[in-house]
């Protein structure tokens, strides 16, 4: 058990604005307005190696990355998450997402194009059905940042492009079809990239599909273009509820401000946030940083969702961690601090096998009478297992009744 897991510095105390102090260094002629607007962001995204030397300093290990991986997968950093970006250290946590290295160009052994088999279920362009009563819908393949642990970058590599009216049509139309999908997953690329007009233009007709009971929206805009979270976007996602906001914070660093302004921007206005970290190695693979983000983003009102055991993509095995120690990160968090901060620990299975989740092994010996635990401190527990075993709900038939008459199911 490692008691040096230590307590993280309440948010309100006081501490310099590190994207402050990077657009003063980085980009002193920005005005206010320029800076806060998306767009020109986006506009000023620096995209070749070129560009970044105007800005960083870059070591021979990531010039030659930049150099070697441009054919393989876009580069493009907003220059606020440029701003985040440490001078002075290569393994900057911020750096390290957003400035390939050389070994990002090497495919190694059982790495995979497309690490989660989406491909092998993918009936439409912009469609993935791999689970029972969910689909991914794939709006775009443009990202404000491009993460060098991408594990999506064989459709993110791709044109830049956005749906086309009639692949969009036939994705709503599958939706439509297959009634027995309740949730949809937008993603792509980033959806927030897209204009409020044609979010709106994805949102409205699924909403109204009687058995799509809720959307999802998979974006790192909240960490890496948090501008881009105005009050009309988040009314926008409101309008449609339930919307729940997946975002991808992987360090505390990345909660700035900024960041939290815009998470807690959505929560205000009735959407709720939630977080899928990935574990990488040398970034953030020890406890005391996941739970130090852990805390920050509750702090933030963001919820730890899911910690990402890295997929096997190709150019990714130099951030891979050992299965272990996600799990001794889980061990060093479960019990040491509240339930809320302890994200779960996924692995998603190479080549479509879904998502298992991993926790650490707390029983000792299972009985027929009782079952033996040790707790997070080591020490044992016994749990008696009840007389009555059982565990049918006699009620179900009839509730199940009751809902459908009172239609409690869909939105
Ligand atoms: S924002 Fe998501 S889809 Fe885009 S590059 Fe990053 S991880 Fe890939």
């Amino acid at each position: 058990m490692d008691s040096s897991v230590g307590a993280t510095a309440p948010l309100s105390s006081p501490r310099p604005s590190l994207s402050a102090e990077g657009r003063a260094r980085l980009f002193p002629s920005a005005t206010d307005a320029e800076w806060t607007d998306w767009r020109w962001q986006q506009r000023h995204s620096v995209r070749n190696l070129e560009q970044l030397e105007r800005y960083v300093r870059l070591t021979p290990e990531e010039r030659a990355g930049v150099q070697e991986t441009s054919s393989l997968f876009r580069m493009g950093i907003s220059p606020y998450y440029l701003s985040l970006i440490d001078p002075e250290h290569a393994l900057c946590p911020v750096r390290m997402q957003s400035i390939p290295v050389r070994a990002e160009a090497r495919v190694r052994p059982g790495e995979l194009e497309d690490p989660l088999g989406e491909d092998k279920t993918r009936p439409e362009e912009c469609i993935v059905h791999k689970y029972p009563d969910r689909v991914l819908f794939l709006a775009l393949d443009t990202c404000s940042v491009y993460c060098r642990h991408c594990t999506r970058r064989r459709i993110t590599k791709g044109g830049e492009a956005e749906l086309t009216k009639d692949q969009m049509r036939r994705g709503i139309d599958y939706v439509r079809n297959h009634p027995e999908v309740r949730d949809v997953l937008i993603s792509g690329g980033d959806p927030f990239l897209l204009s409020e007009e044609r979010l709106e233009s994805l949102l409205a007709p699924l909403s109204e599909i009687p058995h799509v009971e809720m959307i999802r929206i998979g974006t790192r805009v909240p960490v890496v273009l948090p501008m881009r979270v105005t009050d009309s976007l988040a009314r926008l996602l409101r309008r449609y509820a339930p919307v729940y906001v997946i975002t991808h914070f992987n360090h505390p660093k990345e909660v700035t401000p900024e960041a939290r302004e815009a998470c807690e921007r959505l929560v205000d206005h009735g959407v709720p946030v939630e977080n899928q970290a990935v574990l990488m190695r040398q970034l953030n693979s020890d406890a005391r940083i996941i739970k130090e983000l852990s805390h920050v983003l509750l702090r933030s009102r963001v919820r730890p969702y899911y910690l990402h055991q890295m997929d096997v993509a190709e150019g990714c095995e130099h951030l891979r961690t050992p299965i272990a120690k996600g799990l001794e990160i889980l061990e060093q968090l479960r019990g040491h601090t509240s339930g809320l901060a302890v994200p779960h620990l996924a692995v998603d299975l190479p080549g479509g096998g879904g998502k298992v989740t991993l926790q650490p092994d707390y029983v000792i010996e299972r009985g027929e009478r009782e079952t033996l635990f040790r707790n997070y401190k080591g020490q044992t527990y016994a749990y008696p297992e009840p007389e009555e075993t059982d565990c049918s709900c006699p009620y179900d038939e009839v509730w199940q009744a009751r809902s459908r008459e009172l239609g409690f199911r869909g939105r």
